[in-house]
């Protein structure tokens, strides 16, 4: 017999068993649902006692130290961290619906932000939706991301942010500095640089290091007193078919358009990743190329919540080799050693979703999780690309049609019978 619900039933149950949800949120494990009545009560409580703008701010800490047990540091950052969200009114929303984030990604969120102008209404509305869309489920029982994670990626909108259209049409120079701080035996080298100079010089060390079996100090040491060379190949993922598309490099993330031109000039090689994901090795180890289409697709180690980068990444094969699983780039993923010894082991097994590249992880107690892929050439971060590249498409047009406004309009002032005194 079919069951008939009401829309109100249908409603209710959409509400308390979503589709789509992270595994904090999960309405079928105890632990999930305790954790955020948690959650729920402490965004109710803060969001209670958030002070007025004209309140006394010093009388409030005092009263909360005595009612919470918290220090001023603490406090302070909580409720900035609430009145952020309410400049974030589409997160808010989201957020009083699933109360998926916790105070530490409240505060994370918010230290980020401080960054920005946020009396610029345009930019905060930018942000909100972006940040709303990456902090929205899209699976069943994904993981939410870590406040690093999150930290990461607001950074990364407001760099991917189109800013050298802005009305302050600026030429500032990065601030270039060398600067020794010396704290009895031991001191800090330090230096402020251009992005693209500054991570040509990282990958070099590293690529010294590696070849002599040194600290990656040591060979930042050796190779500035002379005595070696380097030649490095540094993987610049790049969109080729969106205008100004940010670009990414492997244990940095995203970088902005300006950045990736600059490394794009200094490259001698580039490598069309679209014909490398389709292609096949007959050999078991995996060529350089495979190998650079795999990190571009996971972005690191593919374990749920690893943050270990590709650099670091084992070539691991899903379907074993001796089974007849290929050396390409859908059957293989990227695991750091630690994970990829328990893959082989087999506490731990997974499946790659062919469209996402999402991994189903089966753990050997019954649990699993979705891990999502974070590499540039991962479909949802693809589409990412593009859409900040039609955003920045549009806002470059309006910016252009706005100042030809301005242009035609600009006539000498007609101060009428009432001059200004000067
Ligand atoms: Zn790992």
């Amino acid at each position: 017999m079919e069951m008939d619900l009401s829309q109100v039933e249908r409603a209710l149950t959409a509400e308390l068993y979503p589709e789509n949800f992270y595994a904090v949120s999960s309405p079928y494990n105890d632990v999930a649902i305790r954790g955020k009545r948690i959650r729920r009560a402490d965004h109710t409580m803060w969001q209670s006692i958030l002070p007025e703008e004209d309140e006394d701010v010093d009388m409030i800490l005092a009263s909360l130290r005595a009612s919470t047990g918290h220090g001023d540091r603490y406090l302070t950052s909580a409720i900035y961290a609430h009145q952020r969200l309410r400049e974030l009114p589409r997160l808010k929303k989201q957020q009083e619906r699933h109360f998926h984030l916790d105070l530490t990604r409240l505060k994370a969120i918010d230290a980020v932000l401080c960054k920005v102008d946020a009396t610029d209404a345009d930019l905060m509305a930018f942000l909100d939706e972006e940040i709303t869309a990456y902090l929205t489920a899209t699976r069943p029982n994904q993981l939410l991301p870590t406040p690093a994670q999150i930290r990461k990626k607001i950074n990364t909108l407001i760099q991917t942010r189109d800013t050298s259209v802005s009305e302050e049409d600026s030429d500032e120079r990065p601030t270039e500095f060398l600067e020794v701080s010396t704290d009895g035996d031991s001191s800090v080298l330090a230096a402020g640089m251009d992005t693209a100079t500054a991570l040509e010089i990282d990958a070099r060390v590293h690529a010294h290091a590696r070849a002599h079996d040194l600290t990656p100090v040591a060979a930042l040491v050796a190779l500035i007193r002379g005595e070696g060379t380097t030649d490095v190949t540094l993987n610049v993922y790049r969109a080729h078919d969106v205008p100004d598309a940010p670009a990414w490099i492997d244990g940095v993330g995203w970088i902005t358009a300006d950045a990736a031109e600059k490394l794009e000039e200094m490259t001698t090689s580039i490598r069309d990743m679209d014909l490398v994901l389709g292609k096949v090795s007959k050999a078991y180890h995996t060529p350089e190329d495979i190998r650079a289409a795999v990190i571009g697709l996971d972005g690191g180690c593919s374990y749920p919540w690893c943050t270990r980068p590709g650099s670091c990444s084992q070539m691991d094969h899903r379907i074993n080799f001796a089974d007849g699983g290929e050396t390409s780039s859908t059957n293989l993923s990227g695991l750091c050693p630690r994970h990829h010894n328990i893959k082989t082991d087999g506490r731990a097994r997974y499946i790659i979703d062919p469209e996402t590249r999402e991994k189903i992880w089966l753990f050997d107690n019954g649990t699993w999780m979705i891990s999502q892929p974070t590499g540039p050439l991962a479909p949802e971060q693809r589409r990412w690309v593009q859409t900040i590249g039609q955003r920045t498409q549009k806002r470059r047009n309006r910016i252009r049609e706005e100042a030809q406004e301005r242009k035609s309009r600009k006539v000498p002032h007609d101060w009428g019978d009432d001059p200004p005194p000067f």
